[in-house]
């Protein structure tokens, strides 16, 4: 694309495991990216190397406060995602997901920015219906630990089809589901991350429960894919979409496959369920498939590969 067309882009939660590498994926596409993070969970190394960009700009800020910049689009990331850390501090993340996208629906008003949402399948909740098509309206226990992650999310959809209905907001509302890959946080605490460090360490393999609750594993730059061309699609194209990767596996069973992958001598040891935690989750993606033209290209074990060679270097450079 030539520097004519480009855009300039607002990214919140930049610094983040998918932020960054939507950050990348938005320099190389020509365009002018604003970088937005408070660093919670994102990390200042994961946008390190594009520092020196001219295109490229960081500020520190946390989105609960207004902000006023001239941008053509929005892409709002900004929440940690693992249930680790949006528990930490509950009250911030719910603040996060709806003071949040208030400032940024406001700003997207003010400016005449399209924004896109991530959302997230934990809008299903712990899901009655299988595989989750966007037309279900979730089983999301609205006092419960995740609650503050969820209700928010759900809380956020909301505020976006107000926004649209109100005052004619563009918006763009994706329900990403389970997506790994490079540059996760070490102590992330998602289940992708966490067994292949504790593989890599030799360390027990921590399995919540029985591990036959099933996730689905989209790799990294499927999903940004997807999160461009959403941005991308028809003004008339709101979703929400289930965006992410259909092939269903058991945690269990991801487990066994990292032992095998890193060839580590780690044996699995079964810890307690936490709360409220889905037994199954798999997208039908039917609907993304139609619109975007999208669908999943890179299978569990080659995303997993590039995974490890991540966490493999990362521990090394750690020691
Ligand atoms: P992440 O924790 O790596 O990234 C989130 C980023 O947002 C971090 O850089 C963090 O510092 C920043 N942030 C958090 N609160 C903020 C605040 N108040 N102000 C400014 N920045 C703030 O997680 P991720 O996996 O990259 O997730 C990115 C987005 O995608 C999140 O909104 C998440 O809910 C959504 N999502 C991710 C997944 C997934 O599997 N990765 C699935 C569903 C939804
Ligand atoms: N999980 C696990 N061991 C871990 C981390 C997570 O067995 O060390 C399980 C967790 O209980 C859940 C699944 O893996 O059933 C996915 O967890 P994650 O936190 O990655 O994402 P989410 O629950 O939000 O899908």
């Amino acid at each position: 694309m030539g520097r004519l067309s480009f855009k300039r882009i607002l990214v919140t939660g930049g610094a983040g495991f998918l932020g960054s590498h939507l950050c990348e994926r938005l320099l190389q596409q020509g365009h002018d990216v604003l970088c937005l993070d408070n660093l919670y969970t994102g990390n200042k190394d994961n946008i390190a190397h594009l520092l020196q960009d001219p295109h490229f700009e960081f500020m520190r800020h946390d989105v609960t406060e207004p902000i006023r910049v001239e941008v053509d689009e929005i892409y709002n990331l900004a929440c940690p995602a693992s249930p680790v850390h949006y528990q930490n501090d509950p009250v911030h993340t719910t603040k996060t997901s709806v003071h949040g996208v208030i400032n940024m629906l406001e700003l997207a008003k003010q400016v005449k920015a399209k924004i896109l949402q991530a959302s997230t399948s934990e809008v299903y909740g712990d899901p009655e219906v299988h595989p989750q098509k966007e037309t279900y309206w979730g089983n999301v226990n609205p006092i419960g630990v995740r609650a503050c992650y969820d209700e928010g999310k759900r809380c956020a959809e909301t505020l976006l089809f107000d926004y649209h209905r109100q005052y004619g907001v563009r918006i763009k509302v994706a329900r990403i589901f389970n997506t790994f890959g490079p540059k996760m946080h070490l102590n992330d605490g998602r289940v992708v991350s966490n067994f292949i460090v504790q593989a890599l360490k030799q360390e027990p393999i921590t399995v919540y429960g029985n591990g036959h609750q099933t996730r689905s594993f989209c790799y990294v730059d499927d999903l940004i894919d997807a999160l461009t061309r959403l941005m991308e699609s028809d003004n008339e194209v709101t979703g929400p979409l289930n965006l992410g990767n259909p092939n269903e596996i058991t945690v269990k069973y991801l487990a066994e496959k990292i032992i095998r992958l890193t060839r580590s001598q780690s044996k699995l040891i079964f810890e307690s369920l936490p709360a409220d935690d889905p037994k199954q989750r798999k997208p039908d993606i039917a609907l993304a498939k139609q619109i975007l033209h999208w669908q999943p290209s890179i299978v569990l074990e080659e995303g997993l590969m590039k995974t490890i060679e991540y966490f493999d270097n990362l521990l090394k450079e750690n020691r």
